[in-house]
């Protein structure tokens, strides 16, 4: 149906796109418009600072000054990594980062390296806390546990390639483990194991919830894991922010609902009260944000079942970063390498007690140069600590380093990210789900009411079909919107329903569910 909505709206012909949310989706968007296209568009972000999931801050600890990324960390692979080029114009011939931005790098994959120099086994059983190489430490289930992960990216050796096929990532790397045969220790080097692809799948609390179409989805780029350790992140935002106007962003400035059926063309509510009008409207929150949306009904009308139900098979799971100052150096401790932590499952005796969270924890890294520890969160454990106030989360993470390090540890504080209790993000990124279709995610970037007339437009790393989740998969969907629309604008003067565009054939638009 269409909206009929308020009888006058302010016109505002250079505001002709409105972008919600100035993440990297919605900030690549804006740029291309500007540079490629000529067309003007204005972001409306509900926090009061850019970015959304990239978020850096600088630190100044133990006489160094350094950068703590509190979302995005990585370019996961340097080639064809849109976020990178962005950053070194030339990267491809270059084939490494400017001296000046001199970057960590790591390998991905070989899982077992974790576990190769050392471990902190917790043992709640034996009156030792805590070894950090125990003797029962084997490789074997980690190397088993690699081979799946990598012949399950191996999309023709395995046959799930419809969502009835589908079995849930665990359970297809419980059965090439065969954990029901493991001994208990080795199950709990799986646990932790299980924990880490938790997070760098974004899943909440177990693989359970993951499709194993992920491994045949996502497509990993050639190249290290490179980090922008001197500026962090942040540096892509800035470089976004270069080529857009200061005034084309407006902060604090929270979408409340979006009319994209209105008679007059599609139309944005705030939550100041004010109202904008725009020729187009790119809607780019995350996948949790669009969800709590629907069921507060901002989308008007509705968003039509398709987008619902492949909204459904796509999650975005609570993974959080914890960094800890030190007041004073650890004992005999790894520097700069992750150390897991093998959690035994005996209940704690009173002696031992530590909060429930702690046992989320799967690794912990250590940096002696800044005296900082930092370790992530999934799930359950990731909720209960971002809930705690300043002083307990002080009092806890002490305690709770104190047990794995095997030494009184003092913290002087603690930094949290809080990706899940942000109304604005709500989450960390997008997996998919258990029984989701291959075509999931790019029906959710289909435009509304229909590809020949995108009034309302998706961006977001979600909607990215082989990126999502990451930074260049953000600033890709964004530039494929801009791209969209523009052509749609270029070819139509005007967006508002034409004598011909009746209600009854924009339902037939609406409800097409192929
Ligand atoms: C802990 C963590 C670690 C990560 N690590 C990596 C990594 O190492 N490498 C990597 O490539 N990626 C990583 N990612 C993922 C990456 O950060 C995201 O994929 C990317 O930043 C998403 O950008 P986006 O523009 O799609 O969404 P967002 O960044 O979420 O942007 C959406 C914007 O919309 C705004 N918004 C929401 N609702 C409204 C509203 N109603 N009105 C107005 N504005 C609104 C939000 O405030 C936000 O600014 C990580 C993410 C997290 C959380």
């Amino acid at each position: 149906m269409c909206d009929p909505g308020p009888s006058s709206l302010p016109e505002d012909g250079r505001h002709s796109v409105a972008i919600v949310g100035a993440g990297l989706a919605g900030l690549s968007a804006a740029s291309r418009l500007r540079l490629r296209h000529g067309i003007h568009a204005t972001l409306f972000e509900a926090q009061s600072r850019p970015g959304g999931r990239v978020f850096s801050r600088q630190l100044q600890h133990c006489g160094h000054e350094f950068v703590i990324d509190l979302g995005a960390t990585w370019w996961h692979g340097t080639h064809g990594n849109a976020a990178y080029e962005l950053v070194f114009e030339n990267a491809l011939r270059r084939d490494a980062p400017r001296k000046e931005e001199e970057s960590d790098r790591w390998n991905e994959g070989d899982r077992a390296l974790l576990f190769s120099t050392s471990a902190i086994v917790v043992d709640f059983n034996s009156h030792v806390r805590t070894s950090r190489i125990h003797p029962r430490l084997s490789l074997s289930v980690a190397r088993a546990y690699d081979r799946a992960i990598e012949a399950l990216s191996d999309v023709d050796s395995h046959p799930l390639k419809t969502g009835d096929n589908d079995r849930s990532m665990r359970d297809t790397l419980e059965r090439s483990v065969n954990y029901d045969a493991l001994p208990d220790f080795e199950r709990c080097v799986f646990q932790t194991l299980d924990k880490l692809e938790c997070c760098w799948n974004g899943c909440s609390n177990s693989t359970r919830d993951m499709s194993t179409h992920r491994s045949s989805q996502y497509i990993t780029l050639p190249g290290d894991n490179v980090r922008p350790q001197r500026t962090g992140m942040t540096v892509v935002v800035d470089k976004l922010l270069s080529s857009l106007q200061p005034a084309q962003i407006l902060y604090n400035k929270s979408v409340t609902s979006v009319h994209w059926q209105h008679e007059q063309g599609p139309h944005l509510h705030f939550s100041d009260g004010s109202l904008r009008k725009a020729r187009a409207v790119l809607w780019t929150p995350s996948l949790n944000v669009t969800k709590q949306a629907v069921k507060q009904q901002l989308f008007r009308p509705q968003l039509p079942q398709f987008k619902l139900k492949h909204l459904e098979q796509r999650g975005q799971g609570v993974v959080e970063k914890v960094f800890v100052l030190l007041e004073t150096h650890l004992l005999d401790f790894v520097s700069d390498a992750a150390v897991p932590i093998i959690w035994l499952p005996a209940p704690p005796p009173a002696t031992l007690s530590c909060a429930a969270w702690c046992k989320g924890a799967f690794a912990i890294l250590y940096s002696a140069e800044k005296r900082l520890v930092s370790f992530w969160l999934n799930g359950d454990p990731a909720l209960e600590l971002s809930q705690l106030s300043e002083k307990q989360a002080l009092e806890q993470v002490s305690s709770f380093l104190s047990l794995v390090c095997d030494q009184k540890v003092s913290v002087t504080s603690v930094i949290r990210s809080n990706w899940c209790c942000n109304p604005f993000v709500l989450g960390s990124y997008s997996y998919p789900r258990l029984g989701c279709s291959l075509e999931s995610v790019d029906r959710l970037a289909d435009p509304l009411p229909s590809l020949e007339k995108p009034v309302l437009c998706f961006a977001g790393e979600g909607t990215h079909p082989h990126f999502y989740s990451t930074v260049h998969g953000a600033i890709e969907s964004g530039y494929r919107e801009a791209d969209r629309i523009a052509a749609f604008l270029t070819r139509t003067p005007d967006v508002g329903p034409t004598a011909t565009d009746t209600p009854r054939r924009q339902e037939k638009a609406l409800t097409s569910d192929t």
